[in-house]
């Protein structure tokens, strides 16, 4: 009887993960996909606890354990600000490296040897220790970078293509020694492999750039579900197979978009900086050039004032800034005058995919007037005013005509096509790529320079 019902519980939380992904790749429903995720994984703990692997005597270790995480994720996830997640993220990954390891040692110290041969299990414990150590390493390496402990520069150490290649022989080598016991004592053996796949991580991470920290980060997601589905089968557990499987390929996906939309290539992340050799200098890439035009809040708001179609891009400035609030009165007041005020959406604005439509959409902005790139790159020409808050690579139109830029091909934003684009930031300073931005010399271009959310502030005030 009893095992009916886990087995109902573990289809039921199959089904809500599913759901959850499902509700997560939408705005408008990700509220509740999220819900759908929770309470899936308070059916997974749940079915865990009154499973026949838990019996009362582990529940004085097991309790106790549960509240102090629990406490501890909650304090974490409440007090970590919207541009610090990736850091967190990057912490909570490496958690699950860790516990992957664990977990892998566990299951070989309590394996029989005498009881004949476990070569499968042997073979799933090897998997799981391999990619957990790997994970471990590469997602504090990762975290360091993002918090800026460590220098976001890529350690291009010489040969290290062939340092990673001798690192994973090495690794499938000792793995014939663990399975079928030749050559090293089992114990040994994974012991060193432990090492050299952490090392493997730690190199692996080191020779990615700062830029290209939040792919990693997302590719560690990934291999966190891999990682956690070999834990399945090492534990004949299905459900940690089906959600391992399910957080692996998801995070995979969204390494290859957020590649895409950043003109990266995933094997140069995968293979740790394969091909991230820094671009020749640029003819852009260095300090600012050039004359730019200010603009005041008086004159933007008389060209608001006059305008009827209006596209507002934001950036990362707005989340820092914390302006979406005063950006969603802005486009209120401007649809109450008849004018139609839409959100340009790029990919990776921000610092995190969605960062954006996430900020909007806590400022009550109704999702028919955010519109992706796609949907509206071909609108910039007919546009009286485009305002640009706080972004700047996402705009940049040196991706489109500066082969040697750090960002050549990247789509852009075509902001520059509207009869006005207002650039509003506190200074001329470069975005995250580190380029200088020719969008700030065109002679469309008016830069109102301040912070994003007093600019805003002020600029409401005026309209009103
Ligand atoms: P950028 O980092 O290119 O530019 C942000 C601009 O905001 C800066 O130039 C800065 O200029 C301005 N700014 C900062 N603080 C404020 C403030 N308080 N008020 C007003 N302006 C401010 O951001 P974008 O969103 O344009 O582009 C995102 C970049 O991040 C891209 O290069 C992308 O590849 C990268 N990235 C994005 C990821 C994602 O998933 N979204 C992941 C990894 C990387 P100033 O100092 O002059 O004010």
């Amino acid at each position: 009887m009893m095992e009916v019902f886990l087995s109902l519980a573990w289809v039921l939380a199959s089904v809500l993960f599913i759901s959850s992904l499902r509700g997560l790749s939408n705005q408008e429903t990700a509220r509740r996909g999220n819900s759908y995720g929770i309470v899936g994984m308070c059916v997974a703990v749940a079915a865990v606890i009154f499973g026949e692997k838990v019996s009362s005597q582990h529940l004085p270790v097991l309790i106790p354990a549960m509240v102090v995480g629990a406490a501890l994720g909650t304090t974490l996830a409440k007090r970590v600000a919207m541009t610090a997640m990736p850091e967190l993220v990057a912490i909570l990954h490496s958690f699950v490296g860790l516990a992957a390891v664990l977990v892998g040692w566990a299951a070989y110290l309590d394996v029989d040897q005498s009881a004949g041969s476990h070569a499968l299990l042997y073979g799933e414990i090897w998997t799981d220790v391999f990619i957990g150590s790997l994970t471990f390493t590469g997602s504090i390496v990762a975290f360091l970078k993002l918090r800026g402990t460590l220098s976001g520069r890529p350690l291009l150490l010489p040969a290290r293509h062939l340092l990673n290649v001798l690192s994973v022989l090495a690794c499938v080598v000792l793995s014939l020694s663990f399975i079928w016991q030749t050559g090293l004592d089992r114990t040994l053996a994974l012991a060193v492999m432990t090492g050299i796949a952490g090392l493997l991580g730690l190199h692996l991470v080191a020779a990615i750039g700062g830029a290209d920290m939040p792919v990693v980060v997302s590719m560690l997601n990934s291999y966190s579900g891999w990682t956690a589905s070999a834990a399945g089968f090492m534990l004949e557990n299905d459900l940690l197979i089906i959600t391992g499987a399910l957080v692996g390929s998801s995070g995979a996906i969204l390494s290859y978009i957020m590649c895409r939309a950043m003109n990266r290539s995933i094997w140069s992340v995968i293979f740790g900086g394969f091909g991230g050799e820094a671009p020749a200098p640029s003819s852009t890439a260095s300090a600012p050039v050039g004359e730019v035009l200010a603009t005041t809040i008086e004159e933007l708001a008389n060209e608001l004032m006059s305008a009827k179609k209006v596209i507002i891009v934001p950036g990362y400035g707005m989340a820092v800034a914390r302006a979406q609030h005063a950006v969603r009165q802005l486009a209120d007041l401007l649809r109450e005058r008849g004018a139609t005020a839409r959100f340009a959406i790029h990919p990776v604005a921000g610092r995190l995919p969605g960062h954006m439509n996430v900020l909007l959409a806590e400022a009550s902005v109704p999702y028919d007037v955010v519109l992706e790139m796609d949907e509206i790159n071909d609108d910039f020409p007919s546009t009286d005013v485009v305002l640009v808050i706080g972004a700047n690579d996402i705009v940049n139109p040196s991706a489109q005509t500066d082969p040697a830029s750090p960002i050549a091909g990247m789509p852009v934003l075509e902001v520059w096509k509207a009869r006005r684009v207002v650039v509003l930031k506190r200074s001329r300073a470069s975005g995250y790529a580190g380029v200088d931005n020719p969008l700030f010399y065109h002679e469309a271009t008016r830069m109102l320079f301040a912070d994003a959310r007093d600019g805003m502030e002020k600029l409401v005030a005026k309209l009103k």
